[in-house]
């Protein structure tokens, strides 16, 4: 059964960017070889706000927990409706910079491993070139369903699960995930382990 993942979209995100990224992530997804059946749809009409709590003013960034919470809320209200029992997974995309008290460092996205909510920013994929800018979003997209999956960042070139420091390194990878990582979605675990928020702060 294909499974959809809703997507939140908070902050100042152009109305034009959405439908031509979620068209080539789900053509991607339906690829043959694919290794997940899920399907793409936005669960909101328009931008959400961006969590009024999530900025951090000592570190000039926003913290991405409250976006987690957005997710968890949405998504929760989303599926009160009912009227898409496929309904599993949210991913918000926003356009602010991040930060994570997981890692203590900034992040272009983070999700819970095997769960049901990523969040990543687009801050800085911009390009003058639309295509370059769709293709970095969609393969952050990707990155993500994986995460989601319980994949773990791979070492093989141009494979989408390839770890990202900045933002030019999603140019080298494609929008595929290698056989390797493929051959693990088979063996993959099903029980979620969820992100741990370790209550330090070194910046
Ligand atoms: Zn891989």
């Amino acid at each position: 059964m294909t499974e959809t993942v809703g997507i939140i979209c908070s902050g100042d995100i152009d109305d034009t960017l959405l439908n031509p990224v979620m068209r080539i992530t789900n053509n991607a997804l339906t690829e043959s070889g694919s290794p997940f059946n899920y399907v793409l749809r936005p669960l909101l009409p328009k931008c959400s706000h961006i969590p009024a709590v999530s900025y951090d003013a000592r570190i000039g960034r926003y913290n991405i927990e409250p976006f987690f919470s957005l997710a968890r809320t949405i998504l929760g209200q989303a599926q009160a409706k009912k009227d898409d029992i496929c309904l599993k997974k949210a991913i918000v995309m926003t356009n602010v910079p991040l930060f994570s008290y997981c890692s203590n460092s900034n992040v272009i996205g983070e999700a819970d491993f095997n769960g049901s909510y990523a969040v990543f920013s687009i801050h800085g994929m911009d390009d003058d070139n639309k295509e370059i800018y769709n293709s970095r979003i969609v393969k952050e997209i990707l990155f993500q369903l994986g995460l989601l999956n319980g994949l773990r960042h791979c070492s093989v070139e141009g494979c989408v699960m390839q770890q990202c420091k900045e933002v030019h390194d999603l140019d080298s990878k494609s929008f595929d995930y290698c056989h390797e990582c493929k051959a693990k979605v088979a063996k993959l675990p099903k029980k979620p382990k969820y992100r741990q928020y370790n209550g330090t702060l070194e910046v």
